[in-house]
């Protein structure tokens, strides 16, 4: 099989969907899977199959999901710079939730919106909460683009009761930032969404409540830790709202339902020495896998197929093909002796890898395999389980 190329555990991807379904059906929630993360058919084919709803952010996202079977009443739209082309396409298809982020956004809906229209439109609110995560995936800061504030949406619904508007937000949808570990900041979320939504003027209905995705995956332990804490996230935010007041909370879960089921498997073309480090460079790089160089993300890489079997640990930074010195994987990763031809594993590249993969430098598309057959377990195992449907 020839290098880079991204291998999907559809076993493990079958475990995470089966998890996260039944912790949202104990807690009473809809999961709208965000297609973002992950775009390939396969993948979406089985999140489709377990009856999980898509939330997109973009029309492009919105037709992929139709036309891998998605109902429209199953889709929820979210995004910063809709074009007008996007709302009005949307609406046509009748998609379920529009979460409209800006007061301009409001007011060119409203302007037109026909009331045979099956899509409702709610207000995603920036809550102005801080989480613990890398900066640039944080988004629900007072400064951040996102939704509108808290301040903008009182004024909106004050102005639309007012004029008695045909047009009124089904509700709210909250975003806060991804890669979130620790459950505390879920529940700092749900306290600041309560505040809100108790601050809002008695006269004002609602029944749509969307607390966006945001549940980390472990990046450092993969291979013991693959399964996300959906039952942690959702005990740090249900108490919070009463099932009589909202018998259905939705949720948008992107890098943990998809996250830990991917790797990409490259194969390690030259090494370098260089003063206190030798320098691995892989046939996979920035254009198959962007999050390290966007992010300074940190990905496990391990040995996948061994030739020299050295087991002596030594230093390496890890780099990509590209010409661009932030394609690196990043330094000091402790791997045994690696020689030119030998194939290692980055982890946990099935959120935001092949779905973020670049043109640049015209390396091509990496193919997909996919794994079907039932692992032992869902360890450093494939050169033992058969490959099969290469792309
Ligand atoms: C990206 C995104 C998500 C998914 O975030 P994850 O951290 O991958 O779970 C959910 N909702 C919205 C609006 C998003 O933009």
């Amino acid at each position: 099989m020839e290098t880079p190329y991204y291998l999907y555990d559809m076993n493990l991807l079958e475990s995470t969907l089966t998890q996260a379904q039944t912790a949202a059906d104990l807690y009473n929630m809809k999961l709208m899977y965000a297609i973002k993360a992950n775009t390939n058919k396969r993948v979406l084919e089985k999140i489709k199959s377990y009856g999980f709803g898509i939330d997109a952010v973009s029309i492009g996202e919105i037709e992929l999901a139709i036309e891998c079977g998605f109902l429209p009443n199953q889709i929820v739209f979210a995004g910063s710079g809709k074009t007008k082309r996007e709302i009005s396409r949307a609406l046509e298809y009748g998609i379920a939730v529009l979460h409209c982020e800006s007061i301009q956004e409001w007011d060119y809906i409203s302007s037109i919106y026909t009331n045979d229209c099956p899509t409702q439109i709610a207000l995603r609110i920036n809550p102005n909460v801080s989480v613990d995560t890398h900066a640039n995936i944080q988004t629900g800061g007072e400064n951040h683009k996102f939704g509108v504030s808290i301040r903008e949406a009182h004024d909106l619904i004050e102005r639309l009761l007012q004029e008695n508007a045909s047009l009124l937000p089904c509700g709210f949808h909250f975003h806060v930032g991804s890669q979130i570990t620790q459950m505390d900041f879920f529940e700092d979320m749900s306290i600041a969404v309560n505040r809100f939504l108790s601050s809002l003027p008695s006269n004002f209905e609602f029944n749509y409540l969307n607390l966006g995705g945001g549940l980390g995956i472990n990046y450092n332990d993969p291979e013991t830790d693959c399964m996300p804490n959906f039952v942690g996230w959702m005990r740090a935010i249900r108490p919070h709202f009463s099932t009589e007041r909202f018998p259905v909370i939705h949720l948008e879960p992107g890098r943990s339902l998809v996250g830990q089921s991917g790797k990409i498997i490259a194969e390690v073309l030259y090494v370098k020495d260089r003063p206190g480090e030798k320098i691995a460079i892989l046939d996979a790089g920035m254009n198959d896998l962007m999050r390290p160089a966007l992010y300074e993300a940190r990905h496990l890489v391990t040995i996948h197929q061994a030739i020299s079997h050295n087991q002596t640990i030594e230093n390496y930074t890890v780099a990509g093909p590209s010409c661009e010195s932030t394609d690196t994987f990043g330094k000091n990763f402790r791997l045994p002796v690696l020689q030119t031809g030998e194939q290692v594993a980055i982890h946990s590249c099935g959120a935001y890898a092949e779905s973020m993969r670049l043109d640049y430098n015209q390396r091509g598309k990496a193919a997909c395999v996919y794994l079907e057959t039932p692992a032992v377990n869902y360890v450093g195992k494939e050169s033992s389980v058969e490959m099969v449907n290469a792309e």
